[in-house]
């Protein structure tokens, strides 16, 4: 079984994914965090992101180890645990530039997303997160969910995420709405696929979101 859960920054889509393959025993798959990989991959090999050659061959060789057990996250590149660096805000400023428009990042990645999937298939399945996961990566899915917030609601559970004052109000939703328009290409994907199901996160709590979809899986 696969499970599809796209959806922008903020949705709560990993917390919802992880929390929905622990409870259904799948693996599970951060896509986002293989485009941070590269990022941070680039940055440290002080390549410049605009550079879409020298990135998409970066991609190309760099060792990626990123674990699909939904309660142990790691990531390593090229031998060194990366965990923890791939969230600085160094990272989420240049995200968007490494992956939403080199063709070549993206199609070295889905490669790889797609080989990850294939072995998860023969152990019971996999719930994989993403923005185009639906569309491009795994179109066979059996489940597709698009996941939704409104804005206010995306800053809010940014902010929980962060430390305490760490950035302003403001400063946050320019990075949202900064995120947003970078992502925007990104987003072409984001199109409701055939037979997907749009969850609205809203004014829902994360264990009301895993309900719906955990029901969902089973229907
Ligand atoms: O999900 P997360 O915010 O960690 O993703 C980081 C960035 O990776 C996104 O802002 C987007 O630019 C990129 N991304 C993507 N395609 C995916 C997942 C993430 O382009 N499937």
């Amino acid at each position: 079984m696969i499970i599809a859960v796209d959806g922008p920054s903020g949705s709560g889509k990993s917390s919802t994914a992880r929390g929905v393959a622990t409870r259904l025993g799948l693996q599970y798959l951060d896509t986002g965090a293989m485009y941070r990989a590269v990022t941070w991959s680039v940055l440290e090999h002080g390549i410049d992101p605009a550079d879409t050659e020298t990135a998409a061959a970066r991609a190309r060789d760099l060792q990626l180890a990123i674990s699909t057990d939904p309660q142990h996250q790691t990531v390593g590149a090229d031998g060194t645990d990366i965990t923890e660096a791939i969230r600085d805000p160094r990272i989420s400023e240049s995200v968007s530039k490494v992956a939403a428009t080199n063709l070549a990042v993206r199609a070295e990645l889905i490669r790889r997303q797609q080989a990850i999937i294939a072995a998860a298939q023969q152990t019971g399945g996999i719930v994989v997160e993403g923005r185009d996961i639906a569309t491009v990566v795994a179109p066979e899915a059996e489940l597709k969910v698009v996941l939704t917030a409104d804005q206010e609601a995306r800053m809010a559970r940014r902010k929980a995420e962060l430390a305490e004052g760490a950035v302003s109000a403001e400063q946050l939703r320019d990075q949202i709405v900064r995120r947003d328009a970078d992502d925007s290409t990104v987003a072409q994907f984001l199109v409701a696929s055939d037979g997907a199901v749009t969850v609205d996160s809203t004014h829902l709590s994360l264990e009301e979101v895993i309900d719906v979809i955990c029901r969902l899986a089973k229907e």
